[in-house]
């Protein structure tokens, strides 16, 4: 049998760029895939930030990462937008992107079984493959796969900019383009694509509601029988505390002890007091109203009037950069306030903290909690999307479970969570069988990439 070929298109792949989890998953899914004996690709925008010389870089053994270029396009410090808000001409930008997509299978002489598409970015990849490449026969096999990551960012644009796709305005209707009198990409990628997966079986099912839909669960709901969820996994070798360079002391399940060395080192970095029996909270997250933030910000001043050290790391809306700047400042004995994106010090304070908050309105999947329980930190979690996939609740007595949950979006039931957690790590051998349990849950690739080729090989019917 040929090898199952697929290109991999996203607008952020990890190492090269990244803004959140959808760059972590492009950058591990489609090297699992390579182990799965695929013939994958990945396609990305060349944005300034990589450093790479020439048109492609390699993940994995050989993943060949293909480059987009377009200097005017992506050769900017950010990648969506900056402090001024989204740029001006994303439509413009990612419609380029998708077409280029397209004639660089062409240009390399790729032929995809699936061209796996993922979030707004690359919606218009199967709508061109219906329309202006409809006759080609270069793609006359190839079928999309579309993957939501996060329902919430659609590609919304204003009607105007609609000629800029390249396609025909017969196509802004409410069948395809047209929402609520604007461009919304994602609504037409999920209507030409052959199949849609979410990154998680809750999620999948959560969209279909109007709480969860963001107002395409009507077009998801006409596209059900071709919807599912599949959770995401993390990069085990990537996120390994036993050869994790940038902490301060390696560790495994059989040495955690050392895991407290990097906690003290942690507190003696951020000027927090030297004391492995504090409980360390950490938490990084974007800072936005998805996160729950509302949640913690009701209760975050009697929290941190506890006996426990909150180390924070995380940008996003400036309301929450005030909260936080103003809680460092009351309770600047125990509390950490980074706020900027650092990969380094993200690692440090999965190593470092025991519990890490999660508290999110809604999740798709969520990275955070599964990288917390590789590096033995015990996760507190809204039981939602993929948060409710990967986290239960501890039972005492069973011995059951792996973190602290909550099912209703309120701040008592959070604090409650997170009390079960501080009265749980006061009790030092549970804690530690705890820590240790966690830390050998599965959470790699591997059982998630097995169903990526099942779901491509019902698309194909390869
Ligand atoms: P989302 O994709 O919604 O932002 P996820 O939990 O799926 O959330 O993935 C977030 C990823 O980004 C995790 O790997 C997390 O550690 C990382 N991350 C988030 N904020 C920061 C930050 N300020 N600095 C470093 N890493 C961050």
């Amino acid at each position: 049998m040929s090898k199952l070929k697929v290109l991999f298109a996203a607008s952020e792949v990890a190492p090269f760029a990244k803004t959140g989890g959808l760059a972590d998953v492009a950058g591990s899914l489609p090297v699992a895939l390579e182990e799965m004996g695929v013939d994958v690709r990945v396609a990305m925008p060349k944005y300034g930030r990589i450093k790479v010389d020439g048109p492609q870089a390699v993940i994995g053994r050989d993943v060949k990462v293909y480059f987009i270029e377009n200097e005017e396009y992506f050769d900017r410090k950010e990648l969506y937008g900056d402090k001024f808000g989204d740029y001006h001409d994303n439509l413009e930008r990612f419609a380029f992107f998708s077409k280029e997509v397209l004639e660089r299978c062409k240009k390399e002489n790729f032929q995809p079984d699936i061209i796996h598409c993922n979030d707004w970015q690359t919606a218009l990849i199967p709508v061109y493959l219906n329309t202006l490449y409809k006759y080609d026969p270069f793609f006359s096999k190839t079928k999309v796969l579309y993957t939501v990551h996060n329902l919430a960012y659609q590609g919304l644009f204003n009607k105007d900019e609609f000629p800029k796709t390249g396609l025909d305005w017969v196509l802004f209707t409410i069948e395809y383009f047209e929402f609520y009198d604007k461009v919304n990409l994602m609504k037409a990628g999920l209507i030409y694509a052959d199949a849609i997966n979410t990154v998680s079986p809750t999620y999948a099912g959560e969209i279909l509601t109007k709480e969860f839909g963001c107002g395409l669960e009507g077009v998801l709901k006409n596209r059900e029988k071709v919807l599912t969820g599949i959770l995401n996994g993390i990069d085990y070798n990537v996120w390994n505390p036993a050869v994790d360079k940038k902490i301060a002391r390696k560790y495994s399940a059989e040495t955690i002890d050392d895991k407290y060395a990097n906690k003290e080192k942690l507190q003696k970095e951020l000027g927090l007091k030297i004391d492995r029996d504090i409980p360390m909270i950490g938490m990084i997250s974007r800072l936005a109203d998805q996160k729950g933030l509302d949640l913690l910000s009701k209760i975050i001043d009697e929290l941190l009037g506890m006996k426990v050290q909150f180390v924070l790391l995380g940008t996003g809306d400036n309301k929450y950069h005030i909260l936080f700047e103003k809680m460092a400042k009351i309770h600047s004995k125990n509390t950490s306030i980074n706020l900027k994106f650092d990969a380094t010090l993200a690692q440090k304070i999965y190593a470092a903290s025991d519990i890490f908050l999660m508290p999110s309105k809604y999740e798709p999947c969520g990275l955070g909690q599964m990288i917390s329980f590789r590096y033995g930190t015990i996760p507190v979690v809204r039981e939602t999307g993929g948060l409710k996939d990967s986290v239960q609740e501890f039972n005492q007595k069973t011995k059951e479970g792996d973190g602290f949950t909550f099912s209703e979006h309120r701040a008592d039931h959070l604090f409650a969570a997170i009390k079960r957690g501080l009265a749980l790590y006061k009790n030092k051998t549970v804690w530690a069988a705890l820590v240790k349990k966690v830390m050998g849950l599965d959470f790699s690739w591997e059982a998630s990439a097995r169903e990526y080729v099942k779901l491509y090989e019902k698309i194909t019917g390869k």
